[in-house]
This record gives structure tokens, C-alpha cells and sequence, in this order.
């Protein structure tokens, strides 16, 4: 008896643990690698990380956990890059995963920190005012500027265009950028995020009242864009595990290229916030 309230207990424990982390702490390394033109992956094994490097300096979207940015900096230096020539910091969403590193990765780069309006407060307040992880905390970063969808960042003829993509978050940000010329361009997508997490409350949520709205805005802007490359918050969106490898054996085509998996990516997650949407509106018995 006693060891079943045992297991109760813990259990209860646990799912109070997912509930207030938005995931487990910081993973190892991953090998520094180039996704196409002058946009490098140097994230970790499961948190992904990009620097955007330009001869006027670099731009770097997320920072992963706190103890991410060493990763980062190892992997900065072996591609031949510098930390302290990043000038401006971004992200894709205000969960510790991705932004708990901004404080830190900001004091080693001397960079400028852009967060989208949503999220702007909870960076700069390291993590208090969080959706649903109310628990979840790290160190606050100053933000220099606050973003808006649409707002482009430009650094050294690299632009990138933030999309506010909310719903995962209030600020959740997809990146895109354009490379290649004429007939060649071709679209780069950072997928923000469009998870609706274990315990979103989709309806009649006190906390974030706007969210079902905000995450069917968000698979508008999602649908609408002709993504070419697939990235995204974290390697697993878009296969990376499986991508970079093909692309370390000397594939023809970039592996990245994958309008296809967009697609299908996105209609996985649009089905199954509909599908998380229409089991809470469903009246309880
Ligand atoms: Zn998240």
C-alpha cells in the first residue's frame, strides 16, 4: 500500500517536473557545421544555435541553456569565427532552452540583444511572467530592442526577417532569410516553434487568453512561406541528425533543402494543435 503512494507521489512529482520545464537540461556537443552560404550551425546536440557571420560582424540566434555558451564558443572558434565579433543576439522563443544562455553569451560578445514583443519581458526578466513554466527561471539579460513581425535585422548585407509566430510562446519568432541570386534564391526558414506543450490550455486560458488565436495566426504565416531550407529551434524539427551527416558525405544537393519536410512538418503540428483544440472545447461528462 504504502509503496503504491509511494509511486503515486513520485509520479505526481514527475509530471509536475514536465510540466513546469519546458525540457531537460543542457545536452554535449554537436559538430559546428555550415547549413548554406554564411549561416553556420553552432548549437549543441539537441538545442539548435546559428551565428549568421558577415564581414561587419555576426548575429546569432539563441543561446541555449546558460551552460550552452561554452559549446558555443567552441564551436564559433573552430569554424574560424570570433565571440566578440557577434554584434547582435536573437531567438527563437523566451524558454529557458533557448534564451537562459542570452545574459552570458551577451557578456562574452559585447552584442546587442532583439527580442520580439511578447517575449521582451520575460528575457529581460529572466524567465518570471512564462507561460505555464512559472517555475522556470534563469538570469536576466538586458534587451536593447524590441521587435515587431515583419522588422528586419540587417548586418554586413545579411538580412534576416522576424516573423512573430506566437503561441508557444507570446513572442515566438520564425527567422528567414534569403539566399543565393536571381533564379537561384532560396528561402531559410528557423522554425520557431508550433508545439502546443503537454498542459497548454488552448481554451479559456486566464493566462494567455489570445493563445488558440495566436497559434492559428501562426500556422498562417507558416503555411504562406516557400521554405527551401528547413531549420529550425531544435535539430530534431527538421532531421538534422539524419541531414547533417548526408551533407559530411559530400551530398550533391544540400540535405537542408527540404520543402517537403517543411510541409509535412507544419501539417503534422498544425493537425495536431486542431486535434488538442477540439478535444478541450469538447464539454467534460
Ligand atoms: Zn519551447
Amino acid at each position: 500500500m504504502s509503496f503504491l503512494i509511494n509511486r503515486t507521489r513520485l509520479s505526481l512529482v514527475v509530471l509536475l517536473a514536465l510540466l513546469t520545464t519546458p525540457i531537460a537540461r543542457a545536452d554535449g556537443p554537436y559538430p559546428a557545421h555550415k547549413v548554406v552560404e554564411n549561416i553556420y550551425y553552432v548549437g549543441s546536440n539537441d538545442l539548435a544555435i546559428y551565428l549568421v557571420a558577415t564581414p561587419k560582424g555576426h548575429m546569432l540566434i539563441n543561446t541555449g541553456f546558460d551552460e550552452t555558451v561554452p559549446l558555443i564558443q567552441a564551436s564559433v572558434k573552430s569554424l574560424g569565427f570570433k565571440m566578440a565579433d557577434i554584434k547582435i543576439i536573437l531567438a527563437s522563443h523566451a524558454h529557458s532552452d533557448h534564451v537562459a544562455g542570452h545574459a552570458r553569451a551577451r557578456e562574452a560578445s559585447g552584442a546587442k540583444v532583439y527580442v520580439m514583443t511578447g517575449d521582451d519581458k520575460v528575457i529581460a526578466n529572466g524567465g518570471k511572467g512564462q507561460y505555464l513554466y512559472t517555475d522556470s527561471r534563469w538570469r536576466p539579460c538586458p534587451v536593447d530592442k524590441v521587435l515587431k513581425d515583419g522588422d528586419k535585422v540587417s548586418l554586413g548585407g545579411t538580412t534576416l526577417v522576424a516573423r512573430h509566430t506566437p503561441g508557444h510562446t507570446a513572442g515566438c519568432t520564425t527567422w528567414t532569410a534569403t539566399v543565393g541570386k536571381g533564379p537561384d534564391k532560396k528561402l531559410v526558414v528557423v522554425v520557431g516553434s508550433p508545439n502546443v506543450n503537454p498542459g497548454f490550455q488552448l481554451v479559456n486560458n486566464k493566462a494567455y487568453p489570445k493563445i488558440a488565436g495566436d497559434f492559428a495566426r501562426t500556422f498562417k504565416v507558416l503555411n504562406s512561406l516557400k521554405c527551401d531550407y528547413f531549420l529550425g529551434a531544435h535539430g530534431n524539427y527538421y532531421g538534422m541528425h539524419a541531414k547533417y551527416p548526408k551533407q559530411k558525405a559530400g551530398a550533391k544537393v544540400s540535405p537542408f533543402i527540404d520543402p517537403a519536410g517543411y510541409r509535412d512538418y507544419i501539417q503534422l503540428k498544425e493537425k495536431a494543435f486542431r486535434d488538442t483544440l477540439a478535444a478541450q472545447k469538447k464539454p467534460s461528462k
